[in-house]
């Protein structure tokens, strides 16, 4: 019954889990190891679809919050967006009016192509989100692959009537995104196309930048193996990037903010204020949006916080398992070695 004491670098590893208030990515609940190193407390916290090499990166990244800390930031505050879910428009209004009026809110994401729904119901989601935000917030929308490439033509054709600032992966495949660039920049105003489930990988931005399927692209910190990978790929793929979260706790989000802060562009707002997507933090002062923007800044875990969400013992002790086991991949696969020297 004694607690479990696995130690990296010198430092107990403990779970956490929070409960998801709306479903995200079919998931209720958000777990994941925290630990601290010299350079300032990591998350581990890939979610359960992922497994064997995949679970490296994010190792690489939690590693390197521990180990490295990260570059210095080029920026003290950065810029995020609302999200909203494949709501009413009533409710859609609330959310964002709530956003705009509470923490400064300049841009809103809205989820579209929800299976089930019309463009219909878009176009009214769209309508009251540009209305809440007034005419010089920013309007993005979201189809996570939902439309093939006639459906999102005209889906993105109609939905510019409330200006969209971009379209985040209106098709699945990246072929599907080039070919709806095409058909998108034959219009007067193409709306950007940004690719988001497209890079899950540390190769897949390059493949999206060859087959020109994006104007913009959309990174996480830990599939892409830490701050520093991160900030490579954005420099060698040329294109504006938007900085997402993994819904971590605000120890995750930092390396998050921290990439953010590093890019040497930053035009649009990032999608990093989702501590509101968990019901609780595990920090003293959790990273939450203030005049639209988080601040920089390093985060410490709350020894009372982390007590109440505590993981359950046996499901630690199945994530401790499932770290031991990655941290051997790591030493099994010198060819997939971090590139933490680096930079
Ligand atoms: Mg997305």
């Amino acid at each position: 019954m004694g607690e479990t004491h696995v130690v990296t670098g010198g430092e107990r590893v403990r779970g956490y889990e929070l409960a998801m208030p709306v479903r995200f990515r079919g998931l209720t609940r958000r777990e994941g190891l925290l630990w601290r190193g010299p350079a300032g407390w990591a998350e581990w916290s890939p979610f359960l679809d992922y497994s064997g090499a995949e679970l490296l990166p994010w190792l690489r990244a939690a590693d390197e919050a521990a180990d490295q800390g990260w570059p210095a930031p080029l920026r003290g505050a950065v810029p995020v967006n609302c999200t909203v879910p494949a709501v009413g428009p009533a409710q859609a209004h609330a959310i964002v009016a709530r956003a705009v009026a509470g923490w400064g809110c300049g841009t809103a994401k809205v989820k579209v192509a929800e299976r089930g729904q019309s463009l219909a119901d878009d176009l009214a989601r769209c309508e009251a989100v540009r209305d809440a935000l007034g005419p010089v917030g920013r309007l993005r929308v979201d189809a996570n692959g939902g439309w093939d490439v006639d459906a999102a033509e005209t889906a993105v054709r109609a939905l510019d009537r409330f200006e969209l600032e971009y379209v985040e992966q209106p098709c699945p495949s990246v072929e599907d995104l080039a070919a709806l660039r095409v058909r998108l920049a034959r219009t007067g105003r193409p709306v950007p196309v940004a690719a988001d489930e497209s890079i899950r990988r540390v190769e897949d931005p390059y493949r999206v930048a060859a087959l020109e399927a994006a104007d913009v692209a959309v990174l996480k910190v830990a599939p892409l193996g830490g701050v520093r990978a991160a900030l490579e790929v954005a420099d060698r793929i040329g294109l504006p990037v938007v900085v997402s979260s993994a819904v971590e706790t605000s120890v995750g989000l930092a390396a998050g903010v921290a990439l953010a802060a590093a890019l040497p562009e930053l035009p649009y707002a990032c999608g990093l204020g989702t501590t509101s997507l968990l019901d609780g933090d595990v920090v003293t002062d959790p990273l939450v949006p203030v005049d639209g923007a988080l601040p920089v800044r390093a985060v410490a875990v709350d020894e009372e916080r982390l007590a109440r969400h505590r993981m359950d013992p046996s499901d630690e002790e199945s994530w401790l398992h499932r770290l031991e086991e990655t941290r051997a991949l790591a030493v099994a696969s010198p060819g997939r070695a971090p590139e933490a020297s680096r930079g």
